[in-house]
């Protein structure tokens, strides 16, 4: 039986990467029913919110999405689309894995580590004000409730997945309130799974330590604003953000992206690399339980990254977006 999901195609390059994405995941014989939904730049142009509210009530219904990058207009007031969908659908837990793939330069081989971040709190409250005219102000919010669940979802991914170590990555050192309390939960929450080592580090020690000792590190926690930057910083290390996935998991619902945004200047031009939504995809697969399809599609995509014929511009080749997706589709 086919797995309904929703699929919003996003903004600038998006549309054509998830054009490659749906052939792949096609010819992979992955029992996927979308249902196409609208969100994003079309929306605002037409007076509508950035993500209509059908939108995320089909995504309620169904339970699953996968979705293309959206731009968000920058100082105009608009909250970004990425927030709306994290906040309305509460999708809380952020999770990005990070590996280095075979065929794919890089120095840091056998990086292997997956970021939780938390999704719904800090700075991305966005309340920020003008004090004066010429002060501003942010508020940064952390909850017991916000990091407990983060930091729980963290530990049992650790477990169900075999992985060792769970490190916090905090700035408590300086934000010894908001970030004291995140740490004081994840340790907390650590001692729930003796099984698991816990350890903490300071978010510029922990930037240092992940390209000098990246082996060290297994599964990540953080909050969110941190979390944001680090899955850049790793998405570099992996190859670049053309080939790094994400997935945003909720109680309820499950909403699956890559770390990269609508990469504007590229729309149109059949030029970006559909890796990071493909692999998203294959994170969606993987929630189905469709982990034959899920293999597959790796293990095409590992076999084009070795034999390094096909490869899109941003990993030095000069394939385009809908040729490296038929390149996979050879190899299944
Ligand atoms: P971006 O990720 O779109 O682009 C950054 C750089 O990475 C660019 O050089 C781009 O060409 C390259 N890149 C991105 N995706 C690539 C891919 N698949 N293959 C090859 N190269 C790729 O970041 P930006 O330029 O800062 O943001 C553009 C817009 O996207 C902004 O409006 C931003 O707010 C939005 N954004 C959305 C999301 C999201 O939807 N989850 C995430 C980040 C940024």
């Amino acid at each position: 039986m086919a797995h309904k999901a929703v699929m919003i195609r996003g903004d600038g390059t998006g549309p054509e990467l998830m054009a490659a994405v749906d052939k792949v995941l096609r010819a992979a014989g992955a029992p996927i029913d979308w249902i196409d939904m609208p969100a994003g730049e079309k929306c605002l142009q037409a007076g509508q919110p950035i993500v209509p509210d059908e939108t995320i009530e089909k995504i309620r219904e169904v339970g699953v999405a996968l979705k293309g990058p959206m731009t968000t207009p920058v100082g105009k007031g608009t909250v970004s689309a990425n927030v709306t969908l994290r906040k309305k659908l509460d999708l809380y837990a952020c999770v990005r894995p990070v590996r280095a793939f075979p065929g794919i330069k890089t120095p840091f081989e056998g990086l292997d580590l997956v970021i939780f971040r938390e999704n719904t709190e800090d700075l991305y409250a966005q309340i920020e004000y003008y004090v004066t005219p010429t002060m501003t102000l942010a508020k940064k919010f952390i909850t017991v409730r916000g990091s407990e669940r983060i930091a729980r979802a963290a530990f049992e991914y650790a477990r169900k997945h075999k992985r060792k170590k769970v490190t916090c990555v905090h700035k408590a050192n300086i934000m010894k309130i908001c970030d004291g309390l995140f740490l004081s939960t994840c340790r907390r929450i650590a001692q729930d799974y003796p099984d698991i080592e816990f350890a903490d580090n300071i978010v510029d020690n922990q930037c240092m330590q992940l390209v000098t000792k990246w082996r060290l590190y297994d599964v990540l926690v953080t909050e969110n604003l941190y979390g944001d930057i680090l899955s850049d910083l790793c998405a570099g290390m992996m190859g670049g953000l053309g080939v790094a996935p994400g997935a945003n998991y909720g109680e309820k619902c499950a909403v699956f992206e890559a770390v990269h945004g609508s990469a504007p200047k590229y729309t149109g031009m059949n030029k970006v690399n559909p890796t990071a939504l493909l692999l998203s995809a294959v994170m969606m697969l993987e929630h189905f339980g469709e982990q034959k399809a899920a293999d597959r599609i790796v293990a095409a995509l590992e076999d084009v990254f070795i034999e390094g014929r096909h490869r899109t511009y941003d990993l030095g080749g000069s394939s385009g977006t809908s040729e490296f997706a038929d390149a996979i589709i050879a190899r299944l």
